[in-house]
C-alpha cells in the first residue's frame, strides 16, 4: 500500500542511525582512542569505557575526549598533551565492515527499483564516506550529499542547502521529495523547510526524541518506511 496519495518523483535518505546504528561505528572510534590512549601509557580498556559512557550521554555534544579524560582521573595539564593525539585517533578510524538495520539492505534495494535515491548526511566527509562504504549500500544511491563538503558545518541539516542541490541534481523539485530519517530536528525540519513530505523511522540513538517537528508519517525501520512508500 501506498501511503502517499501522490507518489514522490526521488526519496532521500539519512545515513547515521536511518541505514546502520551508528552506536557501532561510535564503539569502534572508542576503541581506537582506547588504543592510542595505551600508547600513552593510559589503560585501554578503561579509557575506551570512559569515551563510551561520554558518547552514549549524547554523541553530538562535543568535547567527547576531554570529558572522558576528565572522567578518566587526568588532570587538565596532562589532558591538555594527549588530546591532540587522542581526538586524532577519533576522527581518523575508519570502519571495515558497519552492518546495516535488518531489512535496510532489501529496503533500499527496492525503493531504489522504484526511485531515484540520493543519501542526505552531516559530518566530517571523510569519516562519513568510510561510514557509507562500510555499510556495503553505497552504490544503492543516485547521488551522495554530504553537507559539509557545501560549505562547512553551518550547512548542515536542517539548513536547506543540502536538499536543494539533492533536488537540482536529481532534476525535481523539492517538493516532490521524501526524505526519510531518524532526527526530527534534521531529517524532519530540513524537509518541512523546502515543502518535501518526510517519513520518520525509529531507529537510533534519537528514537524517543519528541515529533518536533512532526513527519508526514512514521514507520519502525527503514524497512518498514519502504512499505509505506510502495517499494
Ligand atoms: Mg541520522
Amino acid at each position: 500500500m501506498n501511503l502517499f496519495a501522490k507518489p514522490p518523483l526521488a526519496v532521500v535518505i539519512d545515513l547515521d542511525d536511518t541505514l546502520y546504528p551508528q552506536s557501532t561505528y561510535l564503539y569502534g572510534a572508542s576503541r581506537a582512542v582506547g588504543r592510542a590512549g595505551a600508547a600513552a601509557g593510559l589503560d585501554q580498556v578503561r579509557l575506551s569505557r570512559a569515551v563510551r559512557r561520554q558518547l552514549v550521554a549524547g554523541s553530538d555534544r562535543g568535547g567527547t575526549i576531554d570529558r572522558a579524560l576528565a572522567a578518566y582521573g587526568i588532570g587538565p595539564d596532562l589532558a591538555a598533551d594527549l588530546i591532540p593525539t587522542l581526538v586524532a585517533a577519533f576522527t581518523t578510524y575508519r570502519p571495515r565492515r558497519l552492518p546495516s538495520y535488518p531489512g535496510a539492505r532489501d529496503a533500499l534495494a527496492a525503493i531504489s527499483a522504484r526511485y531515484p535515491v540520493a543519501c542526505l548526511t552531516d559530518g566530517n566527509p571523510a569519516i562519513q564516506r568510510a561510514k557509507l562504504a562500510a555499510t556495503g549500500l553505497a552504490d544503492a544511491f543516485a547521488t551522495i550529499v554530504i553537507t559539509d563538503e557545501l560549505g562547512g558545518r553551518t550547512l548542515r541539516k536542517p539548513h536547506p542547502e543540502g536538499l536543494r542541490q539533492v533536488a537540482e541534481t536529481l532534476g525535481v523539485p523539492p517538493s516532490d521529495l521524501v526524505v526519510i530519517g531518524d532526527r526530527p530536528g534534521k531529517d524532519m525540519a530540513v524537509a518541512a523547510a523546502l515543502g518535501a513530505r518526510s517519513i520518520r523511522v525509529r531507529t537510533g540513538e534519537y528514537a524517543d526524541a519528541p515529533d518536533e517537528p512532526p513527519a508526514t508519517a512514521c514507520a519502525p525501520d527503514l524497512a518498514a518506511a519502504a512499505t509505506l512508500l510502495g517499494a
